[in-house]
């Protein structure tokens, strides 16, 4: 059986040079890759009380709708700005190759939520932490944190675990 880190090749200076990116749709593309991906994570998920799943524009959305349907529970959609109807709240962060913001709508989270927030690949971790702040201003708990991959020298992991966030990836390289 193939490593599933096979399934994510590393891809040099894209999208801005210097930027070592993983591709992760030759495991999309693979149905016993993704499957194994999706079991995984599911098995990670399990003891967290969860309510909800979040998920992040774009690709994190992938995994967290399939790990909805898998946990049968709603998908709270965390958006890039201007994708989603009013009110929406927004937080903005840096990544490791530019400037962001993230949008997620005002009554998709209900006081004392808890939630399951998911991301395809965690690099410097900016991404996931804004997404807990606009959970967090909402009155949502983020029970735990979900990643396909965790790129281990960008530091991400460790910054959301510095958090107090008890995050799990199915694979870190
Ligand atoms: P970060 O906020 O730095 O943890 O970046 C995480 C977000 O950016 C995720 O949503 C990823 O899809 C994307 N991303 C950042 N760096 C990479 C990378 N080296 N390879 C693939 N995706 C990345």
């Amino acid at each position: 059986m193939r490593d599933l880190l096979d399934y994510l090749p590393a891809v040099p200076d894209f999208p801005k040079p210097g930027i070592m990116f993983r591709d992760i749709c030759p495991l999309l593309a693979n149905a016993d890759a993704f499957a194994r991906a999706l079991d995984s994570m599911e098995e990670l998920s399990t003891g967290w009380q969860v309510d909800c799943i979040a998920g992040i524009e774009s690709r994190g959305l992938i995994f967290a709708a399939a790990l909805a349907t898998r946990l049968r529970k709603g998908l709270v959609p965390v958006r890039k700005p201007g994708k989603l109807p009013p009110q929406t709240l927004r937080e903005n962060y840096a990544l490791e190759y530019g400037q962001d913001g993230l949008e997620i709508q005002r009554q998709s989270i209900g006081p004392g939520s808890a939630v399951l927030l998911v991301d395809d690949v965690i690099a410097t971790g900016g991404t996931l932490l804004a997404a807990a702040r606009l959970i967090s201003l909402l009155g949502g708990r983020v029970t735990g944190v979900t990643a396909l991959l965790s790129i281990e020298a960008l530091g991400g992991h460790a910054r959301l675990r510095a958090a107090g966030l008890d995050v799990k990836s199915v694979l870190a390289c």
